[in-house]
């Protein structure tokens, strides 16, 4: 071959022809070097067929600079790309960009220089250089990462180079990982638990293309049942990819997959060290990665040779990527073993409703895992109607509730109580002129935060002090807090129980997989009596003596205008009951509402989840919803409010007559701005049958926008905000 066509990393560009100069040699996925103008750009060459564009004469053809040492992105991920592409709605380069995720690990073996903290102390101490060290304990990375953990400047840590404080350190870039071995501590599994897993570890024997729906109740072992076929696949030297929703579960998971395979498995997530995403990237590329262990963005890392993939609580909607390419790593990930030719698992206890209508058409296949593991029997729930019993003036908690954590602190039991809402109080009201904070960037309240004082945006990250006055009014000592936040509980549990030990758990305080470890530790030593947080604890952890879960408020989902809202609490509270009784003790459930008579809150309360499904399956059904119908939304922003309405007008004007779609809107999204954008939104309900993408890529590819617009599509939306 010596012309090829590259598809380049830059989203202005199309695709790109060179020549390949004598004596190189490319195939198809080569990673690349080519000229551009005076630069350079890196691409990866592409079958030409696939990636029309105008012909360019070959004298006009410049030569390739050179090929990257990786191996090429094999044709099995191409397709991947192309589709994922295609179904999003997504330009090329950025779904290849997802793949390309380490720039460090397309170049050859090397070793980095690392410092770390050499005990001795510097001749001069500065209170910057003190609060330097004292961060940088037990830490060892380059000096720009060591400075962003300290939070100082890359001088001040030069300063402690020179004088002898942090040593470096030469590492070797791809140092191999400690090897998983298949055999290294079996576990008895149950019979039901067997016969799940034989099913899956011949499915990955076969290897051949299987989706698998596992749908087992909360505290039924499916970790334990699907680490046989994981097994399976190490036997077979092929490489096994497990997704998880939150990165704060990974930790029970690690240390379950070390009990069982003797050496933990690859971690891949966005908060990795450079040098750490290279060296996974590395190992992955080359087949050295046994299993790896990430969110969402670890589905479109190179593999060389994968042969499993695992979903666990693939219901979750963190697997719904929201910005960038807007795409579900749940359904992506059945796609990517389709073209694999592997099997796939989908583990949940509240399966979505999508997915349980895959199983039922037959496209997946079922397996089910209907009672806990142990003989532990499931949690008993009940409702605790607050309109009838409702709690104290200022309280959130109702008595009855209250008595039994109270219970519970005496029998030395623990409990869990559940609210989905970070922070303090979700509104700040001046008590004198009603003066509310509002985030200056966004369409929504500052939340309090008493922990750290602050007043933050939960949308784009603002954050002020809580000021002493108001600031409209200047009245002093006259904010009030509205409504219930994680840490107004805790303080009202505080306040019933002086001497519980409480636990505030949500992605503040548990931002780490240290901290998380902290937690679970401290958990099962019992050194925590209660528990209060949000959807972070509804899942994955497992302590036996937590024998009471408390829903605060279970209506709080159903408002909003989410699609999938009963759906959705539905499998929040579910989840959550699931951490009740898991031990040997049996556990009990008490769900706060004002609507008993919710079908979703009645279906919660019987222990009804086949009433619960049928139900919102008509409701779906009715709406033209998923997975009967079809959503999409177009969603237009700018920072210039006039000229976010006009884009949004032109493509409202310009709506294409198709049968079995409708377009609602333009509209002001209920977000009508984030993060300094003004935004708009279209939504589109089509039937199955519709060629959704194809009518939207037509449509807004006719229309040309002001350099300030931003256009984005959103296929399968979950947010409709
Ligand atoms: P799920 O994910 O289905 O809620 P888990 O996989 O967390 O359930 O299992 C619940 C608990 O039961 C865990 O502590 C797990 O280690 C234990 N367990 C499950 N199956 C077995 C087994 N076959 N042998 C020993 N322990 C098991
Ligand atoms: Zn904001």
């Amino acid at each position: 071959m010596n012309r090829v066509r590259l598809l380049v990393f830059n989203a202005a560009l199309g695709p790109l022809d060179y020549r390949v100069p004598d004596g190189m040699t490319v195939e198809p996925g080569s990673v690349v070097v080519a000229p551009l103008g005076p630069r350079q750009i890196i691409g990866i060459v592409w079958e030409e067929e696939r990636l029309p564009t105008e012909p360019v004469p070959d004298s006009k053809l410049r030569p390739l600079l050179e090929v990257l040492p990786v191996p090429p992105i094999r044709s099995e991920l191409r397709r991947l790309i192309e589709w994922t592409a295609d179904y999003y709605c997504a330009p090329l380069t950025a779904v290849a960009r997802m793949v390309i995720s380490s720039g460090g690990a397309l170049r050859g073996p090397a070793t980095i220089t690392e410092y770390r903290l050499s005990g001795g102390m510097p001749e001069r101490m500065t209170p910057k250089r003190e609060l330097a060290m004292a961060a940088l304990e037990g830490e060892q990375a380059t000096i720009r990462e060591l400075a962003e953990i300290a939070g100082v400047s890359d001088a001040v840590l030069r300063g402690l180079v020179n004088q002898g404080a942090l040593e470096p350190v030469v590492v070797d870039c791809d140092r191999p990982y400690p090897r998983a071995n298949a055999g290294h501590a079996t576990v008895d599994l149950s019979e039901e638990q067997q016969a799940v897993s034989a099913r899956l570890v011949e499915a990955v024997e076969a290897e051949e293309f299987a989706p698998f729906l596992l749908d087992g109740v909360t505290g039924s072992g499916k970790t334990e049942t699907y680490f046989e076929p994981m097994a399976a696949a190490l036997r077979a030297d092929r490489q096994v990819l497990v997704l998880l929703p939150e990165i704060a579960l990974t930790e029970n998971f690690l240390r379950r997959f070390e009990e069982r395979f003797g050496a933990p498995p690859i971690v891949w997530h966005s908060s990795l060290k450079s040098t750490e995403r290279r060296r996974a990237w590395r190992a992955i590329a080359s087949g050295e990665a046994q299993v790896v262990v990430g969110a969402r963005s670890a589905l479109f890392l190179p593999y060389a040779n994968l042969g499993l993939i695992v979903v666990d609580e693939a219901h979750e909607i963190s697997f719904k990527q929201d910005d960038g390419v807007r795409y579900n790593a749940r359904d992506v990930a059945v796609m990517r073993a389709r073209f694999e030719k592997i099997p796939v698992v989908l583990a949940s206890a509240t399966p979505a409703l999508e997915s349980l209508q895959m199983a039922e058409s037959g496209i997946y296949e079922k397996l089910d895992l209907p009672s806990r593991y142990g003989g532990a029997t499931l949690p008993e729930i009940r409702l605790l109607n607050l309109t009838e019993e409702p709690p104290e003036k200022g309280r959130w908690l109702a008595p009855e509730l209250a008595r039994e954590l109270f219970a519970r602190l005496e029998r030395g039991e623990q409990s869990l109580l559940f609210l989905n809402r970070r922070g303090y109080a979700p509104l700040t009201l001046c008590r004198n002129c009603g003066y509310r904070f509002e985030c200056s960037n966004c369409s929504a309240w500052l939340v309090e935060h008493r922990f750290s004082q602050r007043l933050a945006c939960h949308h784009c990250g603002h954050e002020e002090r809580v000021p002493e006055a108001c600031p409209e009014c200047a009245e002093p000592d006259c904010l009030v807090a509205c409504g219930p936040g994680v840490e107004r509980i805790a303080d009202e549990v505080a306040e019933i129980m002086p001497e519980a030990r409480v636990a505030v758990v949500t992605s503040d305080t548990l931002n780490s997989p240290e901290k998380a470890a902290a937690f679970v530790a401290q958990a099962e030593a019992k050194a925590i009596d209660v528990i209060v947080g949000t959807q972070l604890v509804t899942k994955g952890f497992h302590f036996p003596e937590l024998t009471l879960v408390g829903v605060v408020d279970a209506d709080l989902g159903l408002e909003g205008g989410d699609l999938r809202a009963a759906e959705r609490t539905y499998q929040q509270v579910a989840q959550v009951a699931g951490r009740a009784g898991r031990g040997a003790k049996p556990g009990t459930v008490l769900i706060q509402t004002r609507h008993p008579d919710a079908p979703v809150i009645e279906a919660l309360a019987a222990g009804d989840r086949d009433a619960f499904y049928e139900a919102e399956t008509e409701a779906r059904r009715h709406a033209g919803a998923p997975p009967f119908g079809r959503w999409a939304a177009i969603i237009v922003s700018s920072e210039d409010e006039n000229e976010a309405r006009e884009a949004a007008r032109m493509i409202g004007g310009t709506q294409p007559r198709v049968k079995d779609i409708a377009i609602l809107g333009p509209a002001p999204a209920p977000m009508s701005l984030l993060r300094g954008r003004y935004r708009y939104r279209l939504l589109i309900n089509a039937r199955r049958s519709a060629q959704v993408q194809d009518v939207i890529r037509d449509w807004l590819g006719k229309l040309e926008f002001p350099r300030g617009v931003r256009v984005s599509v959103d296929i399968d939306p979950y947010s409709f905000v």
